[in-house]
């Protein structure tokens, strides 16, 4: 099925306890596109960079099999850039630069080939566009999934407010579900979001995998220990990529799939983190994704007898 991909794409840089690097490929919809790139040859990219923005970041996009026509290059413009650092424990990091640049004023265009896209991710971008996205499409796709952060909850609530209550599924971390509902208990925190409107809502936690919510149910996915975090960049967007995809391939939105969407999330984060930027996820097989996802199921089984 085909996946319609929105989100930032830009330059980051990045710098973490292990080095830290100049101005690299980065962005949501980079890191979810290029990861959905592996699940299904039918993914869309819309999307806004400068001039600046070098046409051999697009190429890699393009070789990997993602459509950019929707991806705009705005002459006199420089792209958007986002720069962070990461603590030593690697799950926290500070926001030190974010220049929105051509992402200000952006007016999302979907090219009539994208129609009639089945699936959508809105990655993190403002909800003013995201929602704008949603308003552009004559059909209403089948799913839409979107992400946002801590960034547009402090600056546009009333604009994420009104477009969460459009979307199906839900994709932040703990910390933006807290914030998002004013709870510390991440049981009662997703009741509220979902109140707010989306059916199915996902909390990533780091290190520690990621919850599946919808009405009474909840699922546990763990996190691989990983030998080595390099860079936690993009982490989120590879596991909304890989969990977008997964559905888009599958053409399921049961909950019961969205278990396994929830894996193969965990697995393309697991990769991503490995390497700086999106350098892990550009090569990958579709063997070494299987064992990886292999190896989640083996660490989420448990086989225990009971004593009557
Ligand atoms: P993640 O580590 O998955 O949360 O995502 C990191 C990516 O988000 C980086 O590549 C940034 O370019 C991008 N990003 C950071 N802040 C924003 C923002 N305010 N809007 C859109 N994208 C952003």
């Amino acid at each position: 099925m085909s996946l319609l991909v929105i989100g930032s794409v830009a330059f980051d840089a990045i710098e973490t306890p292990f080095g830290k690097t100049d101005k690299i490929i980065g962005g949501a919809a980079t890191y979810i596109s290029m990861v959905s790139s592996y699940h299904t040859d039918d993914v869309n990219l819309v999307g806004v960079v400068g001039e600046d923005f070098p046409n051999e970041h697009i190429e890699l996009l393009q070789n990997m099999g993602v459509n950019t026509d929707g991806l705009q290059i705005k002459e006199g413009e420089k792209s958007f850039f986002w720069s962070g650092r990461y603590h030593n424990d690697m799950n926290s990091r500070d926001t030190l630069v974010t220049e929105l640049n051509v992402l200000e004023n952006f007016d999302p265009i979907i090219p009539e080939a994208y129609q009639n896209c089945e699936y959508l991710m809105l990655g993190n971008l403002s909800p003013q566009v995201q929602h704008t996205v949603i308003s552009r499409l004559r059909n209403r796709p089948k799913l839409v999934a979107m992400d946002t952060m801590n960034f547009w909850m402090d600056i546009a609530l009333p604009e994420l407010t009104e477009t969460i209550k459009k979307i199906d599924v839900l994709i932040i971390n703990d910390e933006e579900a807290r914030q998002l509902s004013g709870e510390y208990s991440l049981v009662k925190a997703s009741q509220k979001i979902m109140a707010m409107g989306p059916r199915f809502l996902v909390i990533k936690k780091g290190e520690h995998g990621a919850l599946l919510f919808h009405e009474n149910y909840v699922f546990s996915a763990p996190a691989l220990p990983l030998e080595e975090v390099f860079d936690p960049t993009g982490a989120g967007d590879s596991f909304a990529g890989g969990f977008i995809s997964y559905l888009a391939k599958t053409d399921d939105i049961t909950f019961e799939n969205m278990k396994r969407a929830v894996i193969y999330g965990s697995a393309m984060a697991s990769f991503c983190v490995e390497k700086f930027g999106t350098e892990r996820l550009v090569g990958l097989t579709h063997t070494e994704i299987e064992n990886r996802v292999k190896a989640f199921i083996s660490l989420s089984s448990v086989d225990i007898s009971l004593a009557n």
